[in-house]
This record gives C-alpha cells, sequence and structure tokens, in this order.
C-alpha cells in the first residue's frame, strides 16, 4: 500500500486517533468477520466534518468506499484500496421532535427502533434486529416482516463527492426491493428523518420481542454472516430453494451454508473471502442445474481479490 503523508497529516488536523487508522483489517469492521485491509479507515462525526473529508480525498486523489455497519458487504481478501467512510459511533445522534426522529446515519438500528419505543412511537418495530446502521438501512430499503424503511423515512440528507450537504425528499428516493436511488449517485447518506405514528408503548415493545424470538429462532445469530446471501429470486425464497437442493452444512474452507436457515453463508471461523465466493458459485450452480432459477448476491461486494 501507499499512504500519502500530507494526506494523513491534514485528515490528522481534523479527526481524533480514534476516527482515523491506516491499513486496517475490515474483518473487524464487518458481521462476516472477514475482509482484507482498507488503505485508510474514517469514521467521520458529523456532516460539516464530511465536507472536509470529501474534500482532502479529492485534492490527494484518493478512492473511497462507503460503509455502515459493515452487516451486509463481503469484502475481498486483499482489502481496500483508498479510504473507507464509516458511519458508526461518531455520528450515532437521535432526536425526537413530535411523530419525527431525526438522526445520524452510524445509529445503530435497533437503538433507533428502541428509541422509538421508548418515545411511543410505532414504525420502526420491524428494523428491532436488523443488524445495519441507519445509513445502510437507507441505502438498502431494508425490511423485515410487516415493514420495511420506505414506509418510514421521510427525509435524506446525503454529501456529495464534491463536498456539498443535498437533501431528498419522499419524491426521490426510488424505493424498491432491496433498492433505492443512493444505490446510483455515490453520496453519503448522513442524517436521516423518520416520520412515525404515536403508538401504545407496551404493544411496541411486544411486538419488537415477538420479532426477537422469531429471528432469534430461525437465524444463525450465533455465528458471523451478513445476513441473506442472495436476493429473492420471483415467486420464491433462496433458503428454500437451497436446501431443497440439498445444500444444508455444504462448505467451502471456512464458508459453510448455515443448518439453520440455509439462505445464510456463515464463516464457520476463518472464512476467506475466497471461500465464501467459491461457496457462493457452487450453490449458483446447482440450484440453476437443479431448480432452474437464477441467485443473485444481496450481499454486496467489495474491494480487491
Ligand atoms: C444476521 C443478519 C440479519 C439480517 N437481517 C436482515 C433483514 O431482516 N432485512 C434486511 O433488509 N437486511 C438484513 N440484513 C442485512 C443488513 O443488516 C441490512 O442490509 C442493513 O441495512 C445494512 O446496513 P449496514 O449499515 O450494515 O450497511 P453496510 O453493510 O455497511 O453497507 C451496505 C451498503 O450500503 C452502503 N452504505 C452503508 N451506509 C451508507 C451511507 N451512510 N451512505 C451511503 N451508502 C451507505 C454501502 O456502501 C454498501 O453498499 C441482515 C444481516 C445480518 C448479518
Amino acid at each position: 500500500m501507499d499512504i500519502n503523508q500530507d494526506f494523513v497529516n491534514d485528515i490528522r488536523k481534523i479527526l481524533p486517533e480514534e476516527q482515523f487508522y491506516i491499513n486496517e483489517p475490515m474483518s473487524k469492521h464487518t458481521t462476516f468477520n472477514i475482509g482484507g485491509p482498507a488503505d485508510y479507515l474514517i469514521f467521520p462525526s458529523n456532516m460539516e466534518q464530511l465536507t472536509i473529508i470529501f474534500k482532502l480525498l479529492n485534492q490527494y486523489d484518493i478512492p473511497f468506499n462507503i460503509l455502515g455497519n459493515g452487516s451486509n458487504v463481503l469484502v475481498l481478501d486483499k482489502g481496500i484500496r483508498g479510504a473507507v467512510i464509516k458511519f458508526h459511533a461518531p455520528m450515532s445522534y437521535k432526536r425526537c421532535e413530535g411523530n419525527k426522529i431525526i438522526a445520524g446515519a452510524g445509529a445503530y438500528l435497533k437503538h433507533v427502533s428502541q428509541f422509538a419505543a421508548d418515545n411511543g412511537l410505532t414504525g420502526m418495530e420491524f428494523a428491532i434486529g436488523i443488524p445495519g446502521s441507519l445509513g445502510g438501512a437507507v441505502f438498502m430499503n431494508a425490511g423485515a416482516y410487516d415493514g420495511e424503511m420506505k414506509n418510514v423515512v421521510t427525509e435524506v440528507k446525503t454529501v456529495t463527492q464534491t463536498g456539498k450537504i443535498l437533501t431528498y425528499g419522499p419524491d426521490e428516493f426510488n424505493f424498491g426491493y432491496r433498492h433505492s436511488v443512493f444505490q446510483a449517485n455515490g453520496q453519503a447518506i448522513s442524517e436521516i428523518t423518520l416520520e412515525l405514528k404515536p403508538g401504545n408503548r407496551e404493544e411496541i415493545q411486544a411486538k419488537m420481542d415477538d420479532y426477537t424470538r422469531r429471528r432469534e429462532s430461525k437465524q444463525p445469530l450465533e455465528m458471523p454472516s451478513a445476513g441473506s446471501t442472495f436476493k429473492r429470486p420471483e415467486g420464491y425464497y433462496a433458503g428454500t430453494l437451497i436446501d431443497s437442493t440439498g445444500l444444508k452444512g455444504l462448505q467451502v474452507g471456512g464458508a459453510q451454508i448455515s443448518n439453520k436457515h440455509a439462505g445464510f453463508v456463515v464463516n464457520s471461523g476463518n472464512a476467506t473471502a475466497q471461500d465464501v465466493l467459491d461457496l457462493i458459485k457452487e450453490v449458483q450452480d446447482r440450484v440453476y442445474k437443479e431448480k432452474g432459477v437464477k441467485l443473485y448476491p444481496e450481499v454486496r461486494i467489495i474491494g480487491e481479490q
């Protein structure tokens, strides 16, 4: 890796030590516990700081990737050249204004759901067990059980690659199944407004507890993964297709089709990204051969192989 010392000196003027890392293994920052090093890992704490970070990245011609909690990504084994901007604890503020919650992109989804419940607001219960950041959930239009982000997001502030702050409204989100406009524009989702409805606290909590129990009984939460590996194919469930092709437990190196839920590839210990890629390919080939259905990864693959 080539470290640009001038960039490092400039970025250290605006970020404390715990918000800037060099040559940092991404296995420490993804729920798969897989991934080679990023040249630079940056944790921004607010939009104004982010505009300066983007200006420096441009000035020094450093490429970048954006990450939330790393729960829907596979970072390849040689890691990421350039910078990773990770939205996490330093940008996890949240406040309640009437029926609205306004929060930083780094807020953990589970905390946002609980915050809504504590404020007697209903609409975010579905997200209690999704282990992502709020920004990542908007980017992916994350959803579960009876809900998806599409139903609750009313405003999104982004920072563009040239360091401008933009505001998006509901007509512009272009939400679809695991899709949003932000997947095409390369901007950093930075602040999100959710509009919820007043509800009964006990009922909201009971619904969240029920979703948590259902998730714990069905999903391999005790093992590192990136959730559902494949998108839901039209008319099918990926997990059911994989299971009925007899692939539960199939293993390549340290990567395995979960015995608990065939829709999940899990890291059974020391899996490399290559193991996961090889397993994905094997599953795609065998499901297509036996069932005639094409599976496509939902997990986003980034970095160098
Ligand atoms: C055990 C488990 C269960 C899961 N269950 C569900 C589920 O029920 N439903 C569901 O929808 N998903 C589920 N997921 C997948 C995942 O949690 C969601 O997709 C989540 O929304 C990803 O958020 P993240 O912050 O981790 O994003 P990351 O994985 O960090 O990033 C995902 C993508 O979003 C982009 N991104 C992230 N943050 C930003 C930002 N601030 N600005 C611009 N781009 C950004 C990244 O560039 C990347 O392309 C599960 C995952 C696991 C491990």
